[in-house]
């Protein structure tokens, strides 16, 4: 479930794969995305890309945002703001804070005690004024926003300290604009033997924003991983992968997850061996079915494995998360895994 990743080496090898495969990305979506746990794209915007941003905002807007300036006490428009809503980012529209967060410090500035979703915000120490302080900025844009201090009220003793001019607030009611808005996602649902490592890699994927293992196409409820290994159950161990289908199609998926794994074994998947290792994609629409077996129909034409494809293709049942202990395995260990990067050439 690890949602932040790391622009690697890897980079220049994905933008090529992305770039060849998914002809649905504009100039502006070909650079490794990152995304929140909140489900919002919080990648960094460019100097070019903020340029028409700022030509809309007033001086003081710019002076607090831009030059880490400060508004005055008690003189903010949203100090007693108390509408349900959340406060976005002046300048990029990112959420920060929500109105559920906010109290009255007594400070003069509008106080949280949380942000909106910990990674929306970034900090940095600031000692200007020869004062050791935590600067906060916003992660997509760097718009400065305030400080942060140690003297807030339960349950995170923080104290979010902010200037009205950085923030726009949207009330519950209020239309919300498109770079306020979470990412519109989609689901897949791939067994390609023991999750662990099908999960490591699928999470690498540009466009992939979360991949959690679990259990599915078993007859039980709630099954516990010593339940599936009995194979009494049916279950498949399964990855759950929320994606971006703007930047990564599903088709992009299935050729990943067939790189990843040997469709053409039954029952097993390398050292593994019981029907809980099944090949299987399991789908949630129509759309998803087609397009699988289609794929599965080129792959076999073209002759891509010596063996038939066992690969089962079958309408999604419950997907059930697997135990805290699966999830992000590999990444949590360090240990490697025998599952193929599908992203390499
Ligand atoms: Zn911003």
């Amino acid at each position: 479930m690890l949602i932040i990743r790391i622009v690697n080496c890897t980079l220049q090898i994905l933008l090529i794969l992305v770039l060849n495969s998914a002809a649905i990305l504009t100039p502006l979506e070909t650079k490794m995305l990152l995304y929140s746990r909140a489900g919002y794209n919080i990648t960094h915007i460019t100097d070019e890309q903020k340029k028409p941003l700022l030509e809309k905002l007033n001086e003081e807007t710019i002076r607090i945002t831009q030059k880490a300036g400060t508004e005055r006490p008690f003189c903010g428009t949203l100090l007693d703001n108390k509408k349900d809503g959340f406060y976005s980012c002046i300048v990029c529209g990112l959420p920060l804070f929500s109105s559920k967060h906010k109290f009255t410090s007594g400070t003069g500035w509008p106080s949280f005690f949380s942000p909106f979703a910990p990674e929306h915000i970034t900090t940095k120490e600031d000692n200007e004024f020869d004062m050791r302080r935590v600067e906060i900025l916003c992660t997509r844009c760097d718009a400065h926003l305030g400080h942060v201090f140690d003297d807030g009220p339960k349950p995170t003793g923080k104290r979010f300290c902010l200037n009205s001019a950085s923030l726009h607030f949207y009330g519950d009611d209020e239309e919300i604009p498109l770079q306020s808005k979470p990412v519109q996602t989609e689901t897949a649902y791939f067994a390609g033997g023991c999750f662990w490592g099908v999960e490591h890699w699928f999470q690498k994927g540009n466009g992939v924003i979360n991949v959690e293992s679990g259990y599915m196409q078993g007859a039980t409820k709630d099954p516990t991983y010593k339940d599936v290994c009995s194979e009494k159950t049916g279950h498949a161990e399964t990855v759950k992968v929320t994606f971006d289908p703007k930047v990564i199609s599903y088709k992009t998926l299935l050729e990943a997850f067939f790189k990843m794994h040997n469709p053409t074994e039954v029952n097993r998947q390398g050292p593994d061996i019981g029907s809980q290792y099944r090949s299987g994609v399991w789908t949630i629409s129509g759309e998803q079915q087609k397009i699988a077996n289609e794929f599965i129909k080129e792959l076999t034409a073209s002759e891509a494995f010596s063996e038939p494809i066992a690969t089962q293709v079958e309408p999604a049942k419950t997907f059930y998360l697997a135990e805290e202990g699966h999830q992000d395995y590999i990444e949590n260990t360090g240990r490697s895994c025998h599952v193929t990067n599908p992203w390499a050439e």
